[in-house]
């Protein structure tokens, strides 16, 4: 993606979501992402993790009127060109995000699009969204998404789409397009039955797949969020969607190629300094 020259005002984006204490993902690997997208990062918190690279141990919420007021502080004086949204952890955050979104035309409807990455778990199974709020994922989230990016656990909690071969990812795709969402992707990353990664897009007419090599490493902490924002950029530069779906899945891959050791668990993808 094109730098802007120095001294000149970079391209916006805005990242909701959760931080990383250990520094991997969330709103870690959004803003580093952004950064070297060429993307000046905005970042409203909506959660504060304590992990580390063995696992999450606990987390705590900001109050959903300081999740609404950082977006509105930020758009109304800053301005974006595409926002992304990760862990929101509750259903008042997510009514917030969904409600302050629709005041300023940022999703589906709006001007400013937005990527929706549903984040439900970590890959390793600690919780970042209390299971009370899916219902809100499914019917707010969603369906305010440009592109909406769940990985096969996450597609499976929403739509109940247990995803193991092409016809039930078309299935899947075809059940969150139905939900509200005008782009779905179906990440097949972790279907670890191939030697490829593919991911199957949706806009309601027509599958678009992309395919990569799938890149073996235990080191792939924060991949999803990092293929999130890099879609954001994507778009904040004017991309189309599938283009922007292209750019991220490349951009992903070289980040897991370049992946390291950290700590006593899953290191992060790395940021690509
Ligand atoms: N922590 C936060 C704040 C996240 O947003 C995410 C993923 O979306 C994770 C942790 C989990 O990352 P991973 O599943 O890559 O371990």
């Amino acid at each position: 993606l094109p730098l802007a020259p120095p001294g000149t005002t970079p391209v916006r984006a805005l990242t909701i979501a959760g931080t990383d204490s250990g520094g991997g993902a969330g709103i870690q690997a959004d803003s580093r992402t952004m950064a070297m997208c060429g993307v000046h990062a905005c970042v409203a918190v909506a959660a504060v993790t304590v992990q580390n690279t063995v696992g999450v141990t606990g987390f705590h919420e900001i109050p959903p009127e300081t999740v609404a007021d950082q977006v509105r502080s930020v758009v109304g004086d800053i301005g974006v060109a595409a926002a992304k949204t990760g862990m929101l952890a509750s259903t008042a955050i997510i009514d917030a995000v969904v409600d302050v979104c629709t005041e300023l035309g940022i999703g589906r409807g709006g001007a400013i699009p937005l990527v929706v990455d549903p984040v439900c778990a970590s890959m390793h199974g600690d919780p970042l969204l209390h299971e009370e709020a899916l219902d809100a994922v499914r019917t707010r989230l969603v369906p305010l998404a440009t592109i909406v990016t769940p990985n096969l656990d996450e597609v499976r909690l929403i739509t109940g789409i247990e995803v193991v071969d092409d016809a039930s990812a078309r299935r899947a795709a075809g059940a969150l397009h139905d939900m509200g969402a005008q782009w779905a992707i179906v990440k097949g990353g972790h279907l670890r039955t191939s030697e490829r990664s593919t991911d199957l897009l949706f806009d309601g007419e027509r599958f678009l797949e992309f395919d990569t090599p799938r890149i073996p490493t235990g080191n792939d902490h924060g991949g999803g969020d990092t293929l999130a924002a890099a879609l954001a950029c994507a778009l904040a530069h004017g991309y189309s969607v599938p283009d922007a779906v292209e750019f991220a899945k490349e951009w992903v891959t070289r980040c897991l190629e370049a992946a390291y050791d950290l700590g006593a668990g899953h290191g992060p993808v790395s940021p690509l300094w």
